[in-house]
């Protein structure tokens, strides 16, 4: 491929890794995987027979050794888009175009997607907004330029070979997140892949090596030539994962945090000297945790709503901090100042208007519950939390129980069956409301047009016979309400 003008190409650095041998345990599972999945070989034998090389890469391999549910198909090869096209155009059920420049191209076959992309070069070049593309002629270059030796592992198709050159294996065993080549080299490259390791570290509960941590402290500000887009799809990821809390202690504790997520690290509040309140970050982190905890109730999948807002939901405090003469410290309308910040951190990161709402409603709410007390809410009081919640207040459920941080037990059983209760007369109420806001199938003015009188307490008669009525059969047509409405006042002394 053509090189582009002006950059000059630098060896890359291997890091030297101890070899690692594939066990017979880990070649049974991958065999296994291989197995359950024939269109792999069917797919290989097509770009063997063409004299091109394919391998299976990434994700799929990683989460193959780990034993772990993977979704989507990586491939490898030495053939450009025209070629992957032409070889495996006939046998795909779709084929389109993912980013020829790029190099990739996405296949359907049956239920499984695949996207097999040309083989990058190993060449590194200066930092770049946008990292450079050129092709490559072997799966070593390609290997090497990945972010992680854990996502550099290939499985050669349809010989199986396993291809593992920098340590992914000896990482896996480790649990650690460690580059092919230096941090630095890979993290000027493209200093996503300091996000990356974050995300990483949360989905697979490893830990970022040492290098690896070293290299995103030095380089943190980096991170301010990607694009928010791309770097709001990692701390999504990261969020949506089995370990968020650790993922984020590492943006933090490097430094990337104050860059993509400043209102974060700002939650660690000097202390003050008469510990007269609870340290914010922590209560952060802890809250997202219990939010978790209680996630099951939206469902199956994580959601990243509930965790955006309960992480972000103190995120007001910081600036409303006031310490009062009698030794006490307010945060006055940190509801609503950490609504505005959320809002505005989250349009900088460029998410949808939809989950902006939703997450800064989620936190402008959190502390109306306070107002509850032991149960002092009139009826009207409950009925507003429920109109202002809208569809979030199942959410609002969770974020407001998981808030309670405190290791006073008796304390938190307490405000446990304080929501217990609200919970119940929300659901008496809105069973009420219901049943409340049934009406006859005839309005008061049908009743007097089909029984020829005037306003008056008979037409409340009617109007009760036909509420009855209602609530006895169900709804009824209006040519069926008529009638019985007329046998009624016939069969009436
Ligand atoms: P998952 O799909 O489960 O989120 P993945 O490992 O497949 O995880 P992707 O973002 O889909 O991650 O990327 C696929 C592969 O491409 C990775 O495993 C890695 O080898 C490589 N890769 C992706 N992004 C980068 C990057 N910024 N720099 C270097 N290599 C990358
Ligand atoms: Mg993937």
């Amino acid at each position: 491929m053509q090189r582009a003008q002006g950059t000059a190409a630098r060896p890359i650095e291997y890091v030297p890794v101890p070899t690692s041998s594939l066990t017979p345990d880990r070649r049974a599972r991958i065999d296994a995987a291989l197995d359950a999945n024939p269109f792999l070989a069917e797919l290989g034998a097509l770009f063997e027979t063409a004299d091109h090389e394919l391998a299976l890469v990434g994700g799929p391999v990683r989460d193959a050794v780990l034993g772990r549910p993977g979704n989507d198909w990586d491939f490898t090869t030495s053939a450009v888009p025209d070629d992957i096209e032409r070889i495996a155009g006939r046998w795909a059920d779709a084929m389109w175009d993912v980013g020829r420049e790029f190099g990739t191209i996405g296949l359907r076959k049956g239920t499984h997607q695949l996207e097999i992309t040309t083989y990058r070069s190993d060449d590194y070049d200066a930092a770049s907004r946008k990292p450079e593309v050129r092709f490559g002629d072997s799966i070593q270059g390609d290997l090497a330029r990945r972010d992680f030796a854990v996502n550099a592992m290939a499985i050669r198709l349809p010989s199986r070979e396993f291809v593992d050159l920098f340590g992914g294996l000896d990482d896996i065993d480790r649990q650690i997140i460690r580059t092919p080549v230096t941090p630095e080299q890979s993290f000027s490259d493209d200093p996503l892949r300091m996000m990356r390791a974050a995300r990483f570290v949360a989905q697979l509960g490893f830990t970022a090596s040492p290098d690896v941590l070293a290299a995103m402290t030095e380089m943190a500000s980096r991170i301010d030539i990607v694009s928010a887009e791309r770097v709001r799809d990692e701390l999504n990821k990261l969020l949506v994962s089995a370990h968020p809390v650790a993922g984020l202690r590492l943006l933090v504790g490097t430094g990337l945090a104050e860059h993509v997520l400043p209102e974060l690290p700002a939650l660690i509040l000097e202390r003050d000297e008469h510990h007269r309140h609870k340290d914010v970050y922590e209560h952060s982190l802890t809250v997202l945790e219990q939010a978790i905890a209680l996630e099951d109730r939206l469902g199956a999948q994580p959601d990243l709503v509930i965790r955006l807002a309960a992480l972000l939901h103190d995120i007001g405090k910081p600036r409303t901090r006031r310490f009062q003469d009698g030794g006490t410290v307010t945060f006055h309308h940190h509801d609503v100042v950490g609504a505005k910040l959320t809002r505005k951190r989250m349009r900088a990161l460029r998410y949808s208007n939809e989950v902006i709402d939703q997450v800064a409603q989620l936190v402008e709410l959190h502390l109306r519950f306070h107002g509850y007390g032991s149960g002092e809410w009139t009826d009207s009081a409950v009925r507003r939390y429920v109109r202002d919640a809208g569809d979030q207040l199942e959410r609002l459920h969770i974020l407001t129980r998981a808030d309670s941080t405190t290791r006073n037990q008796k304390k938190a059983a307490r405000l446990q069956r304080t929501y217990d209760e609200l919970e119940e007369r929300i659901a008496v109420l809105a069973e009420q409301e219901e049943l409340g806001s049934i009406r006859p199938d005839l309005d008061g003015a049908q009743i007097m047009a089909i029984l020829g009188i005037p306003p008056g307490p008979e037409v409340g008669e009617a109007y009760r016979f036909l509420l009855d009525l209602r609530m006895d059969r169900g709804p009824l047509s209006e040519a069926d309400a008529t009638e019985a409405l007329q046998s009624f006042w016939a069969a009436r002394d």
